[in-house]
């Protein structure tokens, strides 16, 4: 540890302290604290973060809230000390626009008038001398909403604070940084979960402030691009008379010395100054720590891609050391937090001023492997049969893990979703385990592409090529965001980055697309989506027809199958609705290209998937002796399978609509869907064919929603409504003569219920 480790810790008894290798002095005589602060600092940009050390207790914990956990960590605000008139002001610097230096432009003139400093709050001042002025802060500590969970009181449904609960258990300082423990209550908000049974009593939390010294030269900012999260900022002076707006890019902040910067230039790899570390909750379970730590080290060959070396890494958080605090905001930081919520979390806190990423850390909730093997079972069930049993191999488990955890730490480094990056590659390349060992499944960890769906039963690959991993897009983004460029001015530095930019962008494995284009949906594979969803939804029917996969020896096992089961049907769905988007979608040649509309030859290829794999209920699944051998009601489940699909189904027609009218030639027609979906849905009833009970439901759902579309407020177009009234017309027509030509039983009677809902329909 480089940091000198001057540390204080003052607990009760009256002391006085003058610190010339801590941040501030501390004087402590009771309930009095006093801060000594070298006049030198007054002026400097410093960050208060607040976390969470011990959240209170509860008897009704909701499992499904996102905040409120140890390890979570609020801020950074940046603050300034300043004497003005024998007062020690704590101030808010405001960076919410950027004026540019030495500009006569006379907007810029008019902006310097307003001020860029708010006042937080006053501290008395007790003493000054040598340099240094004593401040009293005990009671702005224990008051100012910046110490407290006020600002985030919604998010973690608190009540009112009970203030004379509130105490400071603890004042410490290092070199960089005061670090203040203080004990708060609140009243719990009793009514903001409907239905849910409130905890009436107070809680109490433990909090870790921080106040760090900020770097006075800030990060040199960068523009924010596509592939990054940014802040944005006023900014005046620009040709135009009223303020624009520019975005900055979040990133961390690595600098080199100016040796190692010489040897970079020349295209050596050297270490950063100041590398990212990000300590691991000691708290977390022995068995995720390897899987965590690879996780982050993952990231190394990207940012050797882009000249540093060491620049990324884990460490654990040290058990014993009395100089390491989990809550100073210096530290990143990994925790692992109890609850029901199957996700994970990469935050981007950053300061204002530059974008510059500090204080980050990342929530890992306890039950993300209940999902993450679900997922394998539905994606990799057929190809792998280790994905069967009830526990996955544990090296299946830990690359699952991993695919989380890189996730998480992309975004932490500034890294925004990239869904095009798993539409890149054929279905073919992605069955061929050499090309897959070569590319990956696609581009980017950052896309929400999880395991590899279009395997078959009998394909052969490695564990590494079933789950998706660093690509070639995150080594790429990595470069865009962290490379130094040479040049003698910031200005040079940007033109040659920009040049770099454009040179590097014409291949696709480089490209970010988002909105809305077909190619950029989040659990996708593969840029032929009906042939990778068909191979899909074949593979889910293979893991019905296995009764291996369903087998149940106790509680446990049966919790764990009904969870698979009920994910083959979410995975049923999220199948169709990713193939409906190609219905009047578009979709980008290239991330500067115009969109353009999908074909019609390729809708009707969408059409042929809907009617085999959606509009009927598979049988194969709502199987009800499948779902009963696993204590599930299968009528059920296919009903709301029907409603939620025939909800989606519905939902394309304004798209397909709009394509229609938007002048483009060979366009799929509204007309055309809706007859696909009457030949899908009503095709018995032309031939006089008995209908089986799946089909019926299908049935209902879509005049249920025929009648919602026809009594929506404002029908896309005056061409749907006729569409879809000449439907009606035609369903009521064919209803009749079909009840009229079954024999009396279960047909005509499910024909003529369906006849009596049409008849209800008034449009
Ligand atoms: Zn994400």
């Amino acid at each position: 540890m480089k940091r000198l480790l001057f540390l204080l810790l003052l607990l009760g008894c009256a002391t006085a302290i003058r610190a010339q290798h801590t941040l501030f002095g501390i004087e402590r005589d009771g309930e009095a604290i006093r801060w000594s602060i070298p006049d030198s600092l007054l002026g400097r940009d410093m960050a208060l973060t607040v976390s969470i050390l011990q959240a209170p207790a509860r008897t009704t914990p909701d499992y499904t809230k996102k905040y409120g956990h140890r390890g979570d960590l609020f801020g950074p605000v940046v603050v300034r000390f300043r004497k003005v008139n024998g007062e020690m002001w704590v101030t808010d610097p405001l960076y919410d626009r950027h004026l540019p230096a030495g500009s006569d432009d006379p907007i810029v003139r008019i902006a310097r008038l307003r001020g860029d400093e708010r006042l937080y709050g006053t501290l008395p001042v007790c003493a000054e001398a040598d340099g240094r002025t004593t401040v009293d802060v005990d009671a702005w500590l224990k008051t100012n909403p910046l110490t407290s969970l006020s600002p985030v009181a919604f998010e973690l449904q608190l009540g009112s604070e009970d203030a004379s609960l509130t105490r400071i258990e603890d004042v410490s300082a290092l070199p960089h940084c005061m670090l203040i423990r203080k004990r708060m209550t609140y009243a719990p908000l009793p009514f903001i979960t409907p239905g849910s049974q409130a905890d009436t009593h107070p809680g109490e939390w433990l909090l870790g402030i921080c106040l760090s010294l900020l770097p006075e030269q800030p990060l040199p900012v960068r523009p924010s691009g596509k592939p990054y999260f940014g802040i944005r900022q006023q900014t005046f002076g620009l040709p135009a008379s009223s303020p624009t707006s520019r975005s900055l890019m979040k990133r961390w902040r690595l600098e080199l010395t100016p040796a190692d910067s010489a040897r970079y230039l020349r295209g050596e790899r050297v270490e950063p100054v100041n590398p990212i570390v990000v300590y691991v909750d000691r708290h977390t379970p022995a068995r995720w720590i390897p899987c965590i730590k690879a996780s982050v080290n993952a990231w190394q060959e990207a940012f050797e891609q882009a000249g540093f070396k060491n620049a990324i890494r884990a460490e654990m958080e040290p058990a014993n050391d009395p100089t390491f605090f989990n809550y100073d905001n210096s530290h990143a930081y990994i925790s692992w937090k109890m609850s029901g919520e199957t996700n994970a979390y990469g935050p981007t806190p950053c300061l204002a001023r530059t974008g510059e990423v500090m204080a980050c850390h990342i929530g890992i909730f306890s039950s993300v492997p209940d999902l993450l093997q679900r997922w394998y079972f539905a994606q990799c069930g057929a190809t792998d049969s280790t994905a069967r049993q009830i526990e996955l191999p544990r090296e299946t488990m830990d690359e699952l893990m991993k695919l989380v955890f890189t996730h998480e730490i992309g975004h932490s480094l500034g890294l925004e979703h990239n869904f095009f990056a798993s539409s890149l590659y054929s279905p073919e390349q992605l069955r061929d385990n050499d090309f897959l060992s070569r590319h990956g499944m696609g581009s980017s960890i950052m896309d929400y592409m999880r395991c590899n769906f279009i395997l078959r039963p009998g394909d052969r690959t490695d564990l590494r090529n079933r789950i998706a991993r660093i690509g070639e897009y995150d080594r790429w983004a990595i470069e865009y965001g962290y490379r130094i460029f040479p040049g003698e001015t910031p200005e040079e530095q940007e033109r040659n980055r920009q040049e770099w930019i454009e040179r590097t962008s014409t291949d696709p494995a480089h490209w970010f697309i988002g909105g809305n284009d077909v190619q950029a949906q989040s659990e996708d594979l593969s840029n032929d989506h009906v042939a990778a969803n068909t191979q899909a939804v074949e593979n889910l029917k293979y893991l019905c027809a296995q009764p291996a996969a369903w087998t149940w020896n106790n509680l446990k096992e049966l919790r764990i199958r009904q969870g698979r089961y009920r994910y083959l049907i979410t995975t049923l769905r999220m199948r169709t609705d990713q193939v409906l988007q190609h219905l009047g979608g578009q979709r980008k040649a290239s991330p500067e290209a115009l969109p353009a509309r999908e074909n019609a030859a390729y809708n009707r290829k969408v059409m042929n998937y809907l009617q085999r794999y959606a509009l009927t209920p598979p049988q194969w699944l709502f199987d009800p002796q499948l779902a009963s051998s696993l204590q599930l009601d299968a009528q059920a489940l296919a009903q709301t399978y029907c409603r939620e699909t025939m909800q989606a189904v519905m939902n394309r027609l304004a798209p397909i609509d709009k394509a229609q009218s938007s002048g483009a030639t060979d366009v799929y027609t509204s007309e055309e869907y809706v007859d696909g979906l009457h030949e899908a849905l009503f095709g018995e009833w032309a031939d006089a064919r008995p209908v089986d009970s799946l089909k019926f439901e299908a049935q209902l759902a879509f005049i249920r929603q025929l009648d919602t579309q026809l009594h929506k407020n404002k029908l896309t177009s005056a061409r749907v409504a006729a569409t879809l009234s000449n439907e009606w017309l035609r369903l009521k027509r064919e209803a009749r003569t079909y009840a009229r030509r079954m024999p009396a039983g279960k047909d005509r009677g499910q024909a003529l219920e369906l006849l009596n809902l049409l008849e209800q329909v008034t449009y």
